[in-house]
């Protein structure tokens, strides 16, 4: 029988798009904690997860999955649950100096989607919420980050805590481009503005990363910096794009299929390396600054003393 009508238009409508077949491994971890370089604002990273679902087409911790022999643009389909990761945690806090800064979410996002069903950064804050005295930072891009509400403003009564929401555009259409499976801006914001009314919480926007002739126009920077203020973040702080070989098998295929005339730009950039120039790098922390000193945002993390605080930190502390 012809098909007619909706089923016609139907059966004959072009694929944009199969559906992505995500697949998730639970992975045996030998650290939870792991020592970054000495140049990297924080001693330590966590990542509960390998790979990142978000598929953002700049990332650059693609290589991270070029160590398990996988190509990069596995990063987004091939996910790893770290096991026994809050055990582990408790394990190595004994170990290292509660001065040392911890960051969380620095190469996979914690908030991706497979914290829905493994709950593996849920059960590391729930360590940091029996703890006192550390400081950490958490970066996401996921408003799922408010499942985690309550907990986070216990974590951050008595540890050093900061919530940083990266926000790289305002544009909807742009974010969908380059941040496939991310939640869109306006979610990311109204997180922030949630995490903010709530109390207890210093949350930062990053903007991060800054991409020329994408997202470092001044008053993208500027409407974006003022939507982080109006919602209540604290800081605002970005620095450019760092395409390391691995992130530029997907990166360059993206701009020459949605922005070709920046193709041959970005070739020179990063031809020589993955950090751009000094001269660039100059410009946009000029501009970053003044923007900032605009709404009158910080440049990072604020230090605070918590209510409740490791008593032999006392005096080491430097209060504001
Ligand atoms: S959210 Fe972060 S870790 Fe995940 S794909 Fe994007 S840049 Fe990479």
């Amino acid at each position: 029988m012809a098909l007619v009508g909706i089923a016609r238009l139907a059966a004959q409508s072009p694929l944009l798009e199969a559906k992505r077949a995500v697949q998730y491994f639970e992975i045996p971890a030998r650290s939870i904690l792991n020592r970054t370089k000495p140049t990297m604002p924080f001693r330590w990273t966590i990542n509960p997860y390998r790979g990142c679902e978000f598929g953002c087409k700049y990332c650059y911790a693609r290589y991270t999955h070029e160590f398990m022999e996988m190509a990069a643009e596995e990063f987004e389909d091939k996910i790893y649950a770290k096991a026994a990761s809050a055990h582990l945690l408790r394990q190595e806090l004994r170990g290292i100096d509660r001065r040392d800064h911890i960051a969380m979410g620095t190469a996979t996002d914690p908030y991706q989607p497979a914290e829905r069903r493994y709950g593996r950064t849920r059960a590391i804050l729930e360590v940091f919420a029996q703890e006192r005295g550390w400081h950490l930072g958490i970066v996401t891009k996921s408003d799922l980050v408010m499942r985690d509400l309550d907990l986070l403003r216990e974590v951050a009564r008595a540890n050093v805590l900061s919530v940083n929401v990266t926000i790289t555009t305002l544009d909807d259409k742009l974010a969908r481009m380059m941040e496939p499976r991310a939640p869109r801006p306006s979610l990311r914001l109204e997180a922030v503005r949630k995490l903010s009314e709530a109390g207890g919480l210093r949350v930062s926007v990053f903007p991060n990363p800054i991409m020329p002739g994408l997202t470092d126009g001044p008053r993208q920077l500027d409407r974006l910096a003022k939507a982080a203020r109006d919602a209540g973040a604290v800081s605002f702080g970005g620095g450019p794009l760092f395409l390391m070989p691995s992130a530029q098998k997907v990166f360059l295929p993206f701009l020459e299929k949605e922005f070709p005339h920046l193709v041959e730009r970005y070739r020179g950039l990063y031809e020589k390396s993955a950090y751009l120039g000094k001269e660039y790098k100059d410009l946009l922390a000029a501009r970053v600054r003044q923007i900032r000193d605009r709404y009158g945002l910080a440049s990072g993390p604020i230090e605070y003393k918590p209510e409740v605080w490791a008593p032999e930190q006392e005096t080491l502390f430097p209060l504001k």
